[in-house]
């Protein structure tokens, strides 16, 4: 008789857990899987994979304004949300099962239920039923930020933005990162008046001033709004529905929605963390070594409940990681070293490596070169927007150490570029490489 029911049970089925459970049970471990909603997580249910299709249908409304002055006659366009909407949480359902039958075909038990651990090696699912497990991996991830004032419940986050029955006439969003910029695009293409507000007096914090300040320039230029320095004060309803939005230094605002993009908080609560002794940081994140060990020996967490790095492809390493070392004899740590990254507003932005400021403070002496330039598409199609690209090098090795772009598709130019800064290229091996002409990409090794 085995002493514990499994070798691992995780609790949360997202990118994370998924790939953990997936690899320990390849490399022989019993394993079992907790997941109280459906198997994908954040990125594939209510995240990075819906947002991105949406990203994709709301291009469309200026390619669709463009192909006229490339001698297209398109005589009427309407838009059909709902007819999106359908067919983007179609193909979540798709994923879903795509991501079930993963786990499935590794023989990893599926367990539809909320698990919480009540004891060294033993978790309770909601139905009462207690499993025990030699290793326990937490991989529940973290979910949006609602800021607390009178009136926030009068407002949506990311997750109910993918349900919606119709888009608002009039959207606030609350926050200035990643997903703020990314449905501002989203909502404004689609018809949308939007305004972003932010309590602090930048967006997009982090990213390179110059590619921030492009976006702020190009979302303004498209009727995107921004009230910086706001905090909410409250939200009324309104009798018909609308909603009044009072924040402190702006006028109050009507509007039909308001969004929260106002950062993610670790899944954590009702765990039983402090009845087993597994520590949480100030953020209630859980406390990990670079194993992605907890302060419990044989609990480990990864993804964002450790809020180390908040995106996809590290959750997926961390998961891989954990499963290599502690069920495949192969101890492995992931290397946070110049992860690229990109936000998908309209235009899209992408960095890898260290912003100017960073590299000055880090350096001291650095190279900066940049190409500000207008594609060629946007040329013919009287789309005035113009690209950036910058790199940042170390003016003592000739190396770069970053490099940073908005402009059209932007994220999967940086993908390849990523590759030559990871493997410590120097502004000298990029111009040593012959452009591929004519491209926006051909900018990267034609820097001045
Ligand atoms: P971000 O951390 O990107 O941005 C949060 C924004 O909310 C900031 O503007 C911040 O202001 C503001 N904010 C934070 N806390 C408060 C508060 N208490 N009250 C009011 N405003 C506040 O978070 P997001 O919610 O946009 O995204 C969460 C995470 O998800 C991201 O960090 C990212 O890792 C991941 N993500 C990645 C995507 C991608 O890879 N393309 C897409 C979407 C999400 P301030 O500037 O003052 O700090």
């Amino acid at each position: 008789m085995a002493e514990y029911d499994y070798d691992l049970i995780t609790i949360g089925a997202g990118s994370g857990g998924v790939r953990a459970s997936r690899v320990a049970a390849a490399h022989g471990a019993r394993v079992a899987v907790a997941e109280e909603h459906r198997v994908g997580g954040t990125c594939v249910i209510r995240g990075c994979v819906p947002k991105k299709m949406l990203i994709y249908g709301a291009h469309f409304a200026e390619d669709l304004e463009d192909a006229k002055h490339f001698g297209w006659d398109i005589p009427e366009c309407t838009f059909d949300w709902v007819k999106l909407r359908d067919n983007v949480l179609g193909d979540v359902d798709r994923l879903n099962g795509l991501y079930t039958k993963t786990l499935e075909s590794h023989e990893v038990e599926i367990f539809h239920e909320r698990a919480t651990i009540t004891g060294p090696h033993e978790i309770t699912l909601s139905s009462g039923e207690k499993k025990t497990a030699k290793v326990i991996l937490i991989a529940t991830g973290a979910r949006p930020h609602v800021p607390s004032f009178p009136g926030h419940e009068l407002g949506i986050t990311s997750n109910e933005a993918f349900h919606l029955d119709a888009i608002p006439k009039r959207v606030l969003i609350a926050g200035a990162g990643y997903i703020a910029n990314e449905f501002a695009g989203i909502f404004n293409e689609f018809g949308a008046k939007v305004t972003l507000i932010n309590r602090s007096d930048q967006l997009l914090r982090g990213y390179d001033e110059s590619v921030r300040d492009r976006l702020l320039q190009i979302s303004l230029m498209k009727g995107i709004d921004f009230r910086f320095n706001a905090e909410f004060i409250k939200i009324e309803e309104n009798e018909d529905g609308s909603l009044t939005a009072h924040m402190t230094n702006h006028e109050p605002l009507e509007v039909d929605c308001v969004m929260f993009a106002t950062g993610r908080v670790p899944n954590v609560e009702g765990l039983g963390l402090e009845d087993v002794g597994v520590e949480v940081d100030e953020k209630g994140a859980i406390k990990v070594d670079e194993y992605s060990k907890s302060s419990v020996d044989h609990i480990y967490a990864v993804g964002d409940v450790t809020n180390r790095v908040q995106l996809t492809p590290v959750a997926i390493r961390e998961g891989q990681a954990f499963a290599d070392t502690v069920f495949g004899d192969k101890p492995t740590t992931v290397d946070y070293g110049c992860i690229p990254s990109a936000v998908f507003s309209h235009p899209p932005i992408a960095a890898v490596g260290m912003t100017e400021a960073e590299a000055t403070n880090t350096l001291g002496s650095i190279k900066v070169y940049t190409s500000d330039f207008r594609p060629m598409k946007n040329v013919v199609a009287h789309r005035n927007e113009r690209a950036l690209y910058k790199m940042i090098c170390d003016a003592a090795t000739d190396r770069v150490v970053g490099m940073h772009m908005i402009g059209p598709e932007s994220p999967e130019i940086m993908q390849a570029a990523a590759i030559a800064v990871k493997a410590g290229l120097t502004k000298a091996d990029f111009d040593a490489t012959v452009a591929i002409h004519p491209t926006m990409s051909e900018e990267l090794v034609l820097l001045k």
